[in-house]
């Protein structure tokens, strides 16, 4: 293994296409799995997954941007079909229909522009239509879906194919909230089918798809599982650990006296203790939020993080490590299949999609179980 002074970020393909097919296997028989790989594969990197999930079959892959939609049309076969969940900015839907990318449409005027675009082109563009179901972000109203839906020459000429929600709660299976979105959305999806028998339906992302079966409809929208973070917080994680973030210590002291570590003193080593100093910090996505509660670990054990995080640079107690073990200290994992996605989002206050989409781009980057 190449030594690297600033860290080793190491993703397991193998995990992530095992997370896949596990995704997969608990679908209503006669739905598909996709994978969403916005924000470059949640951070994993997407010319790398994208792939991986390709070879286990997938054939729906969401984007966020028309930008990234044009990266992966690049990389994956024809078959494959890229949606943009972010839809398309006007101007752009020519570009979009040349691509061959699968915007989702989310307003009357965005769906009429694409008609629109799709008469100059002459050549087949399939789009998505995004409602609102009950989260209040992207997503047509009620009212302008009922305006599309009583104007069946628009409904035909603009080509959709599939009609998509988002659900705002499903990590909670509990809440009632998910029953009120799966209900709106099944009846948008009956209408939509009465004139377009053809249309695909899609709602559940990780989360949807460990609710129950009502959820899966035709096909389904992972993206955080696929990498890893627990769909069900509440529960086991079913899903296996793809990232490893291996930290190079560049330092490591004994403590003479008590000292003060790190930016604002505001955590104090004993006398007698042993600290290392790891090379990353939270340009690197170690976060911020995190310091004084968060740990590494090495040797079998985590190790208490001290002090502020840097930076660039992170403070760990290392005291509980056999002086053998100290001198062969060469690396901290901060993360790992021990300390998860899950477990440093909890220190840092925050959610695993955040932990993976924040590391940085200091890292060495390792594929492995391609
Ligand atoms: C990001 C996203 C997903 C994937 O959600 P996960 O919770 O990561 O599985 C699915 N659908 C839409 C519209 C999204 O924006």
């Amino acid at each position: 293994m190449t030594s690297t002074h600033d860290g080793l970020l190491t993703v397991n393909l193998q995990a992530a296409g095992d997370n896949f097919l596990a995704l997969e296997r608990r679908l209503r028989p006669g739905s598909r799995c996709g994978a969403v790989v916005k924000a470059d594969a949640y951070g994993l990197g997407v010319n790398e997954l994208a792939p991986a999930f390709y070879r286990r079959g997938c054939r729906d892959f969401f984007v966020a941007t028309l930008d990234e939609g044009l990266e992966l049309r690049d990389i994956l076969d024809e078959d494959a079909r890229v949606f943009v969940l972010t839809g398309v900015r006007p101007g752009r839907e020519l570009e979009c229909i040349r691509a061959g990318l699968i915007p989702n449409l989310f307003t009357l005027q965005q769906v009429r522009a694409w008609r629109n675009a799709r008469e100059a082109a002459g050549s087949p563009a399939p789009c998505a239509l995004k409602i609102d179901s009950g989260m209040t972000r992207l997503g047509m109203t009620e009212e302008e879906f009922g305006e599309l839906l009583r104007d069946p020459g628009l409904l035909q000429d603009a080509d959709i194919r599939v009609l998509m929600s988002h659900l705002a709660c499903a990590e909670d299976p509990g809440h009632p909230h998910n029953r009120r979105q799966l209900e709106a959305f099944g009846r948008a999806g009956a209408r939509l089918r009465e004139r377009l028998p053809e249309v695909q339906l899609s709602l559940a992302n990780s989360s949807g798809i460990h609710l129950d079966e009502a959820y899966h409809f035709d096909i389904a929208r992972p993206g955080s599982a696929l990498y890893g973070v627990n769909p069900q917080p509440a529960g086991e994680n079913p899903m296996r650990a793809v990232v490893t973030l291996s930290l190079p210590v560049v330092q490591q002291r004994h403590v003479a006296q008590d000292s003060w570590v790190g930016y604002g003193a505001t955590q104090r080593a004993p006398a007698g203790s042993w600290l290392a100093v790891a090379r990353g910090g939270y340009a690197d996505g170690i976060i911020r939020a995190q310091g004084g509660r968060g740990c590494g670990w090495a040797f079998g054990r985590r190790l208490p993080m001290i002090g502020r995080v840097s930076m660039d640079s992170t403070v760990f107690d290392i005291s509980a490590l056999a002086p053998a073990e100290r001198s062969g200290l060469g690396h901290i994992e901060v993360l790992n299949e021990v300390v998860t996605v899950d477990e440093v989002a909890e220190y840092a206050g925050t959610i695993g999609y955040e932990i993976l989409t924040s590391l940085g781009h200091r890292y060495t980057r390792r594929y492995t179980g391609s």
